[in-house]
């Protein structure tokens, strides 16, 4: 089935939708973007990815493309001109297009491009497995708190954990784990001690994360955090990541050893029931 997508300002079919070859998104990955989950035609944590598209966006100095009414406005339609039910929206915004140079003009007209993708959300079967990760160096550039499109070294990582037979990767800095090639990770210590490393701009500052951060403290889960090393994550009781279109996903084996009894682990269970019943409620 062909979707609408958003270019500038048009509705398209997606064969139809073309961006210039001198689009700086294109040359220079000098984009950013968002990826937000939509459950029975709602939008899931939009807030939180609004107010992060803002940060990007602030953070390499381009402008916002449309206003903030306009950009929910624009959400609410691209799910009603797709009949999407359940999947992801995917917006970027680039800085604009203009002659190939490394120094830009200051006012570009930013590309804002949305698509959609039907996908089931609810119900991953891998939910009931968990997933296996490797780990790999960390190799992205030092802002990983902006959300570009810069995404080649996570996209070879998880090319990687494919060869290895692994479903993701855990990057490593310093001994220490940053995040997973696009999701946020977290322990569970043996003494029930949810353990995430602090925002800093070595993570994207993941807005499942967030949620889920707030959701363990209110449910009772003692939440600490701090950095953990690989070790200590194999050590750990249970691992899981957590992202918009994975919500709270367990990590079961870590470079080929199980973590805790190697399944998906009673408090991430609870954390993943949680969040979605929280997070259907307040989805708009
Ligand atoms: N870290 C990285 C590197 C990511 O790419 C993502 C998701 N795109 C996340 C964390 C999770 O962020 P969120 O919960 O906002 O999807």
């Amino acid at each position: 089935m062909s979707r609408i997508v958003y270019l500038n300002g048009a509705w398209l079919e997606e064969t139809e939708a073309k961006v210039s070859v001198f689009d700086r998104g294109f040359l220079f990955a000098d984009a950013i973007y968002e990826v937000t989950a939509v459950i029975g035609g709602k939008l899931i944590e939009y807030a939180g990815h609004a107010a992060r598209l803002k940060r990007s966006l602030s953070a390499l100095g381009i402008p916002q493309p449309v206003s903030d009414e306009a950009l929910l406005a624009l959400h609410r339609e691209i799910v009603a001109r797709n009949g999407l039910a359940e999947g992801l929206i995917y917006l970027q915004v680039s800085r604009g297009a203009e002659d190939r140079d490394f120094v830009f003009s200051g006012d570009l007209a930013p590309t804002l491009v949305m698509f959609t993708q039907a996908k089931a959300v609810l119900g991953n079967p891998k939910w009931q497995t968990g997933i296996s990760v490797i780990t790999w160096p960390e190799g992205r550039w030092v802002n990983r708190q902006v959300k570009t499109v810069q995404l080649l070294y996570s996209s070879l990582a998880k090319m990687e954990a494919k060869k290895a037979g692994a479903d993701d990767v855990f990057l490593v800095e310093d001994g220490l784990v940053t995040e997973a090639s696009s999701a946020n990770a977290h322990i569970v210590t043996k003494e029930g001690v949810l353990v995430t490393r602090p925002l800093s701009n070595a993570l994207l500052h993941g807005i499942t994360r967030g949620s889920v951060l707030d959701l363990a403290a209110r449910a009772g889960v003692p939440v600490e955090e701090r950095a953990f090393s690989v070790q200590e994550a194999q050590d750990a009781a249970e691992a899981f990541i957590t992202s918009a279109s994975a919500f709270v996903m367990p990590v079961v084996s870590i470079d080929g050893r199980p973590v805790g009894e190697g399944r998906p682990g009673q408090v991430s269970r609870r954390l993943l029931d949680i969040y979605i019943e929280d997070r259907l409620a307040s989805a708009i």
